[in-house]
């Protein structure tokens, strides 16, 4: 078997697909859903042969018998990839030569001695986040593993939300791949919980530059032995990765994480947050009345306008009697200035704008 590395799953900057079903049942199951998944290019297949279910009389998983049918599928699809969840110590060398990327699954991010057990061996891992793990937690786990060997998976924790089955937390996963420089997958199957929300959870990992899903495909959902509700149909996934690999096309996703300074963004949103609000400073030419100065005050306090300067000049000019030179705080083409501007004409003969800054 061909050792691949984390790095050279990652590294051609296209988004990781992996997909398969929740569990591996039979040999023609995962058969048919290996060659219908490998028609559409998928080079990775999730094959689960071991499942940590909530309930111990559900469905356990075909355990070791089900190696010998993921060997046939690796001679029938050429450069295929597998990964499988190993919850156990053991399996780890029972699947070498033939699974070629491990999973430590959501139940088991915080089982220390599996973790470590992980780590002796050279195969990537992906480290899918604890139901309720906070990323600092997730972060650790993959340090008990080896950083360079991780893919994190986001796959929804549990929150106040009880929408769907988990809460698909992408701040998260931006944290993980942003501040901790981790590359993330997330998984829209467990999140969602149900089939018809996995595309929309997908592109919104991908929108969010994540590096990959992984998705439960399965030829016969309503059939599948656990996750049937959440299971889609191989013509759908041809879709999904049909939009995923459009939507990872976007420009700023091609940036590479390190060239995001996230300092940088933060210092132009308070200069943003500090800058001066624009002023202009007006002449207006007036001819004197009673109330005149009251009366052109009010126009700009109708119009919201904060006065910062007022000052009065004689005017030699005929018809005027006097300048006011107003500054306010507006920029002039401010369409509340230019309104009390259209207003003030009726009584200031002459309006100049004297600058703006
Ligand atoms: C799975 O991917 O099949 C699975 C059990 O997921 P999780 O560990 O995220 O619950
Ligand atoms: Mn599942």
């Amino acid at each position: 078997m061909k050792k691949i590395t984390r790095d050279e799953l990652i590294k051609n900057n296209k988004p990781l697909i992996i997909a398969g079903p929740c569990a591996v049942e039979s040999r023609t199951q995962i058969r048919t859903i290996a060659k219908e998944l490998s028609k559409m290019g998928v080079k990775i297949l999730r094959c689960q042969l071991w499942k940590p279910r909530t309930d111990p009389a559900s469905f356990q998983g075909v355990g070791l018998r089900g190696l010998r049918w993921i060997e046939e599928i690796k001679k029938e699809h050429n450069e295929v990839l597998i990964t499988t969840e190993i919850t156990d110590k053991d399996q780890i060398g029972a699947t070498k030569g033939i699974v070629d990327i491990l999973w430590v699954g959501a139940r088991n991010m915080q089982n220390y001695e599996l973790l470590k057990a992980v780590a002796r061996d050279s195969r990537p891992v992906i480290l899918k986040r604890g139901l309720i793990a906070t990323v600092d937690e997730w972060i650790r786990a993959a340090k008990y593993i080896g950083l360079d060997k991780v893919i994190l998976c986001e796959r929804g924790i549990r929150t106040g939300a009880d929408s769907m089955r988990f809460t698909l937390d992408v701040n998260g996963a931006l944290v993980a791949k942003h501040d901790h420089r981790m590359p993330v997958i997330i998984d829209p199957s467990h999140t969602a919980g149900r089939a018809d929300m996995v595309p929309y959870l997908a592109y919104a990992g991908i929108a969010a530059g994540m590096d990959g899903i992984v998705a439960e495909v399965h030829h016969q959902p309503e059939k599948a032995l656990c996750d049937a509700s959440q299971q889609i149909l191989p013509e759908v996934f041809r879709q999904i990765i049909e939009n995923v690999n459009t939507i990872s096309q976007l420009k700023y996703q091609k940036r590479p994480v390190e060239s995001v300074d996230f300092s940088l963004q933060e210092r132009d949103l308070s200069k943003q947050l500090t800058k001066k609000p624009a002023r202009t400073l007006l002449s207006l030419g007036v001819r004197d009345r009673v109330g005149l100065l009251r009366d052109i005050l009010t126009v700009f306090a109708d119009f919201d306008i904060n006065l910062t300067k007022l000052k009065s000049k004689h005017s030699k000019l005929k018809g005027l009697d006097y300048y006011f030179e107003v500054e306010v705080e507006s920029a002039a083409k401010e369409k509340r200035l230019t309104q009390a501007l259209k207003i003030l004409r009726e009584f200031c003969p002459e309006i100049k704008i004297l600058g703006e800054y």
